[in-house]
Order: structure tokens, then C-alpha cells, then sequence
């Protein structure tokens, strides 16, 4: 992983949080809303606002990855998203990605992006099987996939991402499989997958405390163990427990976030990253836009990390990438126990530890474990919450 670029400065991220969406998927707890297409013009007004502030302020160094998500980015008209990014300063080879519902764009918005300087896409696909689909909420035809990843090509995108989850209620192992083959059939240089999570105060998380199935845990694991060695065979080995690519096409912004630098938050319940601190903005975008024309900070609220801290959170996420993290920093007894119960490899020639597969299904215990061995003696309650959960875009 890195953080700095070619001509030695340093990463930056910019993301830009856009909380509209057509419909609610039965699962989700993203903060998005279906009815405040009425706000959608004055939202953008405040995020231009907002990023020609922070550059006036001239506390904004060139961003090397802008990221849109949501909330579904694709919704708003291509033009109205693309004044967003034409506020941004950002590196000549910047990573610029559009988070995308299959149904909300086509193929001209696909042009008015890459003519505007969007070069990757992340499509939510969740499953190529209808039932499914319904089972999760979702209203996109997965013909539709077929159909936008054609079109991306043809409008010059050789970089995109499709969104997977496993592990819905009442999907078969076959159907899982038939979804990750249909993925990998599409060729796409990425692919997410994320273990379906019940929230409470979703349709999903009502239904469950109604008796309806939950997702199960073994269901789960064995659905990863087989989309990883699919994936692996198709030349897209694990770079994050939950991300695959062909070699090259990681995700600078997301590889950003991993290595703990910083990334700026813009739009109602971003959240950013400066130094030592984590940020994150107002939630509603009623508040957001209020307070950019109040002519008030967005930020709600903050939390410094001290040191400890920030070397445990660094740890944490290192450790979710098939980077790993030094040995140097473990009890060499903890690392031996960890290598047997075949939860981590140690690798000789770089002297790092890395999660195995069946280590990446257990990836918090294994995280416990290290940092209760780790040499610098730094503490760990509460570390783990920097491991963020896996979610599920668009
Ligand atoms: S999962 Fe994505 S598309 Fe569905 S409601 Fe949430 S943000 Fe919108």
C-alpha cells in the first residue's frame, strides 16, 4: 500500500456523500433518503460551496482520489454531479470514481462523466438472481449489468467495480455461485463483496425480529471460502478481506482509508480524516445545506486519536489487507499459535504476517489475539470498532 504519489506528494482523498435514492433497499441503514428530490439542486449548491471555501481557505492539497457515494451518486442529473467535481483540485492522474445504479445511468451520463474526468465506476449488482434481489429490496434488473458494464466500456471505462453480497436469507450455495460466476463472466478489473448485515430500524432487521431467517454465519463463510477460490482462479486475488482486483486496479481511495491518511469529508454525513483526527458532518441534508448557507462548519462532531491509538487503528486495517502487518510488532509466541491454527502466514522474505483465509473469516479474534501480543504493549479495548463494518454500496 502507499500513500504518496509519483512526484512525492502525498495522497489525498476527497468524498463526496450523496444521500438520494430511488427506493430503499430492504437492508440498508445508509444515510439516503427517497423523498427529497425537492433538496437535490440546493444539496449540490452546498457542496460547491462548501469545497470553494475549504479551497479559498487554502487548506486543500491536489486530491489524488475523489470518491461519490451514497445514497445513489447516479441519480442526480451526470451535469449537476460533475459541477461537484469540477470544484475539486486534484492530481493530473487522480482516481475519480461514481458509485452507480445499474438502472440510473446510461450511456450518454456514462460519456458526460468520462468527458468530465470520472475513470472508474462501482456498480451495485448485489446478485445476478432474481429472487434475490427481491429478497434483499433491490429493484434493479440484473440484466441491467450486462447492459451499463457494455456501456462503460464503449464510453472508454476499463476500470469498474461490482458490488456482491453473500449470504441472504434463502440463497442457495448454487445461486451464490452462478451470481460470482456471472461477476467474473463481466471480466470487471474489481470486485466487493460484503457479508449481508441485519441492522436494526431496516424492513430487513424488522422482518428478522418478526421469526423471519437471518443471515447465517456458517452460510456465510462457506460462500466466501468459494467466491475466494473462484476469484483467486481468475487471476483477482484479495487485496482487502472484502475486495478483489486484477493486479494494478486496487482502489487508490479505499487503500487510502486502510493506510489511515487523510481524506476530506463533503455532504451530509461524510466522514473525513485529517492527521490525527476523524471527523464527520451533519446527517440530514437539510442541516448541511443550512449550514453551509449559515456560512457555519458542517462538522458535527470529531475525535482525536492519541498516539496508541492511531498506531493500533494503523494495525487494525493494515491487517485487513493482504499487505499485512510486521512481525516485528508481535509476540513471536502469539505469532507461532496464530501460524498452527492456521489463522495467519508468516512470510519469511518480508517478515510480515498476513490473514489466511480462514484467518480473513476470523478477522477480528485474529486481530485480538495479535494485539494482545503486540510488543509495543499498546492497548486494544475499542480499537476494533476502526475496523468499520463491511457495507455494501448502491
Ligand atoms: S443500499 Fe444503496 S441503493 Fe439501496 S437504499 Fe441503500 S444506498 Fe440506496
Amino acid at each position: 500500500m502507499t500513500a504518496s504519489n509519483p512526484d512525492g506528494t502525498q495522497d489525498f482523498g476527497v468524498y463526496v456523500h450523496i444521500p438520494f435514492c430511488a427506493t430503499r433497499c430492504d437492508y440498508c441503514d445508509f444515510a439516503t433518503w427517497t423523498d427529497r428530490e425537492h433538496l437535490q439542486d440546493s444539496y449540490v449548491d452546498a457542496c460547491v460551496t462548501d469545497l470553494r471555501r475549504r479551497v479559498e481557505e487554502g487548506l486543500f492539497p491536489l486530491a489524488s482520489s475523489v470518491f461519490f457515494g451514497g445514497g445513489t451518486p447516479s441519480l442526480l442529473p451526470p451535469e449537476q454531479l460533475m459541477t461537484i467535481l469540477g470544484e475539486i483540485p486534484r492530481t493530473s492522474t487522480a482516481e475519480v470514481t461514481v458509485e452507480c445504479n445499474p438502472d440510473s445511468i446510461n450511456r450518454s451520463g456514462l460519456d458526460i462523466y468520462r468527458a468530465h474526468g470520472v475513470n472508474r465506476l462501482s456498480f451495485g449488482v448485489q446478485s445476478f438472481d432474481e429472487q434475490v434481489l427481491a429478497g434483499l429490496g433491490r429493484t434493479h434488473n440484473p440484466a441491467n449489468v450486462e447492459r451499463v458494464v457494455a456501456d462503460a466500456r464503449l464510453a472508454g471505462f476499463d476500470n469498474f467495480n461490482l458490488d456482491l453480497i453473500y449470504g441472504t436469507p434463502g440463497e442457495s450455495v448454487d445461486q451464490w455461485l452462478a451470481t460470482v460466476n456471472s461477476a467474473i463472466a463481466l471480466n470487471p478489473p474489481h470486485l466487493s463483496m460484503y457479508a449481508l448485515t441485519v441492522e436494526p430500524g431496516t424492513p430487513m432487521g424488522a422482518n428478522v425480529r418478526a421469526g423471519a431467517l437471518a443471515p447465517d454465519d456458517d452460510d456465510q463463510a462457506t460462500k466466501y471460502e468459494l467466491a475466494d477460490e473462484l476469484l483467486t482462479k481468475a487471476k483477482m486475488p484479495w487485496y482487502e478481506i472484502s475486495n478483489w482486483a486484477q493486479v494494478g486496479y486496487e482502489c487508490r481511495h479505499n487503500l487510502l482509508h486502510w493506510a489511515t491518511g487523510d481524506y476530506l469529508a463533503i455532504g451530509c454525513a461524510a466522514h473525513g480524516h485529517r492527521e490525527r483526527s476523524r471527523y464527520w458532518n451533519l446527517r440530514t441534508p437539510e442541516r448541511y445545506i443550512a449550514a453551509i448557507a449559515a456560512q457555519e462548519s458542517p462538522e458535527a462532531g470529531s475525535e482525536v486519536l492519541d498516539l496508541n491509538a492511531q498506531r493500533e487503528e494503523e494495525f487494525v486495517l493494515a491487517l485487513r489487507t493482504s499487505t499485512g502487518v510486521s512481525a516485528r510488532k508481535v509476540d513471536p509466541e502469539v505469532i507461532s499459535a496464530c501460524v498452527d491454527a492456521g489463522l495467519i502466514d508468516h512470510i519469511s522474505s518480508t517478515d510480515r504476517l498476513v490473514l489466511t483465509r480462514r484467518g480473513r473469516l476470523l478477522a477480528t479474534e485474529v486481530t485480538v489475539r495479535l494485539l494482545a501480543g503486540n510488543n509495543a504493549g499498546t492497548r486494544y479495548d475499542g480499537v476494533l470498532t476502526a475496523m468499520g463494518k463491511d457495507r455494501p454500496s448502491v
